[in-house]
């Protein structure tokens, strides 16, 4: 088969090693790639959030398969396109994309089906959402209705923190994203993100993952992308997968094939588990970044088959095969991120790193210049290793994380304590 994978970060390279791993793979291309997914595939310039322009490049090089990694190009309809020019596409149509671009659409989906999720008011005007905030008072999440980057969320210790937030999303500083407000009970717990495919009607669990959003060690400091993740989340016992599944996810399912929406692609159930009680966060509905880098190490080759059995809606003769094992990713970003940092310095050590199906380095933001990788973007490498516990994990990867000679790049000391 001739794939092509949309994306160019960490998630898509881990998606493209995987792949690749698989016999049936023969060409593989994505776009636009990364220093690090050009060592393994062609990359290819190409406007990914341009359906027309996508299909087009599929047909001219006779793609047979799409995989769609980030969430913009499925909030633009780009699989809507690639489906109406017959064309295999992994991942949801821009209706059912909405389980991620609108927190309002997810909130009514919730209510419709049943789903256990926090008690929220929706609002498009400021002194409506003000009032609610002083009803309820704090702690409260205050949130931008539209994709917003990660950025849209504020969770506000205090009424006075709540109503900056709101004048703030109604003064446009989210775009239009700002522009309709979710604001929601705070909820305590611990959280851990819970990943299934969808092939319309089957769900077909694939792991679980934790992640560490602050930047600093004992999470602390602003939030970013993702500074590591594990898997799995010992968190996400069976019993909390089970309740997961058929009080949240499978009702959610159900919910969207009765409008008309059918949900396909992979779901990401963002949960908080409190008392053994999984209460939905939020959906997104590609794979997480860095989440997807642990998953794509312990699935490794089968990965394609389900992607595959996924889009074909055959999950219901599909089986995932578990290996009983661990996998951790540390990021590296530039110094200042989630600030402002400095672009283009060298990156050195690469080189006699093992590359393995127990070892990766996965680029986020790199380029070659000159022959050396050079730092393009905030997070920069996720640096990810497999072992019989998560302890063996965490000393592999951070094995290689202390031979990568980067002076002008962090990394946090601590992924995967609360695991350990
Ligand atoms: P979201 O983009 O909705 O996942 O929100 C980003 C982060 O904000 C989540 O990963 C949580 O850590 C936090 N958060 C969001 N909603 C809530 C809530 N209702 N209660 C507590 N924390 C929340």
């Amino acid at each position: 088969m001739n794939i092509l994978i949309l994306g160019g970060g960490g998630r898509e390279h881990a998606l493209a090693w995987a792949i690749l791993q698989n016999p049936k793979c023969d060409r593989l291309i994505v776009a636009p790639g990364n220093a690090g997914i050009a060592e393994l595939a062609e990359c290819a310039a190409l406007d990914i959030e341009d359906g027309g322009a996508v299909a087009v490049f599929a047909e001219e090089n006779a793609v047979d398969f799409v995989v769609i990694g980030p969430e913009a190009p499925l909030a633009a309809g780009v699989a809507d396109r690639l489906a109406a020019a017959g064309i295999l596409c992994f991942g949801p149509s821009q209706a059912a994309a909405a389980l991620e671009s609108s927190k309002a659409f997810t909130k009514a989906i919730c209510d419709a089906c049943g789903a256990p999720t926090a008690a929220y008011g929706h609002f498009t005007d400021a002194d409506a959402a003000r009032t609610y905030v002083r009803a309820q008072g704090a702690p409260i999440v205050v949130k931008a209705d539209g994709l917003a980057a990660g950025k849209g969320v504020i969770v506000a210790g205090t009424v006075e923190e709540a109503l900056a937030a709101i004048d703030e999303m109604f003064g446009g500083s989210f775009g239009g994203a700002g522009a309709e407000v979710v604001i929601e009970e705070f909820m305590e717990g611990e959280e851990a993100s819970f990943f299934v495919l969808c092939d319309g009607e089957t769900v077909l669990p694939i792991g679980t993952a934790q992640d560490h959003k602050r930047v600093g060690d004992g999470d602390t400091g602003p939030n970013t992308g993702g500074m590591g993740a594990y898997s799995p989340a010992p968190v996400m016992t069976d019993a909390v997968c089970t309740r997961a599944l058929d009080e949240i996810v499978k009702p959610t399912i159900a919910e969207m094939a009765r409008r008309g929406t059918p949900y396909r692609g992979v779901l990401y159930a963002g949960l908080m588990i409190k008392d053994g009680v999984p209460r939905l966060v939020e959906y997104n509905v590609r794979f997480g970044d860095p989440e997807c880098q642990v998953l794509m190490m312990r699935l490794g080759g089968q990965v394609l088959d389900l992607l595959l059995a996924c889009a074909e809606g055959r999950l219901a003769e599909a089986r995932v095969n578990w290996a009983d094992d661990h996998a951790m990713t540390v990021v590296m970003a530039a110094r200042g991120y989630p600030g402002a940092y400095e672009k283009g310095s060298a990156i050195r050590g690469l080189d006699g790193l093992p590359e393995d199906s127990a070892h990766m380095v996965f680029h986020a933001g790199t380029a070659r210049r000159d022959g050396q990788v050079v730092a393009t973007g905030g997070r920069v490498l996720n640096v990810t290793a497999r072992g019989a516990s998560l302890a063996e994990a965490r000393q592999r990867a951070y094995g290689m994380v202390d031979r990568i000679d980067w002076p002008e790049g962090f990394f946090r000391r601590d992924i995967g304590w609360r695991a350990l």
